[in-house]
């Protein structure tokens, strides 16, 4: 089964992706944790992308196409899939679908976390504070470019999916386990 979790910064899509992992055994590929390893690695991508992801923009999608590309030939798919911050561009949404095609693959749910955005900062706020993870784009300067980017290339895969029949939408703002369930609703309690 391959998921895609999807929603503005500071969502949820990090905290449900980790309980779907956990109670279903999905294997989570979260391109912003893959980029943050490859910066906390010192790689040449890790590089390129920190100054990128600091300011709040998007980094290249053939990289990030690559990155997810690699997971899923190297037997990701085999146990399920819960991608969280990817695709979030319409050529990284037509990049995946090909690349599943290939594999004879296709994408079972997309889940659409809305969330009310002047709640957001708090959030991002309280993140940063209880993570252990240095992350110098959790900032509410940050926040702004980062939900402005959100806006311009990540919302227009909504209907991209919606016209595929793949969209589900469920409301973020509801405590954890609340969305927890709804989520488990939408996946139908199927095992992978
Ligand atoms: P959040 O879910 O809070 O937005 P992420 O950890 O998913 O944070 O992403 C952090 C940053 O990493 C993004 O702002 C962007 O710079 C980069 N990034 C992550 N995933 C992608 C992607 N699919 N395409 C382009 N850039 C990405």
């Amino acid at each position: 089964m391959i998921i895609i979790l999807l929603g503005p910064p500071g969502a949820g899509k990090g905290t449900q992706a980790t309980r779907l992992m956990d109670k279903h055994g999905f294997v989570q590929l979260s391109t912003g944790d893959m980029l943050r390893e490859a910066i906390a690695n010192g790689t040449e991508l890790g590089m390129q992308a920190k100054a990128i992801m600091d300011a709040g923009n998007l980094v290249d999608d053939n990289i990030i196409l690559g990155m997810i590309g690699e997971r899923l030939s190297s037997g990701a798919s085999d146990k399920g899939v819960i991608l969280d911050g990817f695709p979030r561009t319409i050529a990284q949404a037509e990049g995946l679908d090909a690349m599943l095609a290939e594999m004879s693959l296709g994408i079972d749910h997309v889940i659409e976390m809305q969330v009310d955005e002047q709640m957001l900062a708090d959030r991002i706020v309280k993140r940063a504070a209880e993570s252990d993870q240095v992350r110098d784009d959790d900032t509410v300067e940050v926040l702004q470019k980062r939900l402005n980017v959100y806006h311009e290339s990540t919302a227009p895969i909504i209907p991209y999916y919606k016209d595929k029949g793949r969209l589900s939408v469920v409301d973020g703002m509801q405590a954890i386990k609340t969305v927890a369930s709804a989520i488990d609703n939408i996946i139908g309690g199927q095992e992978v």
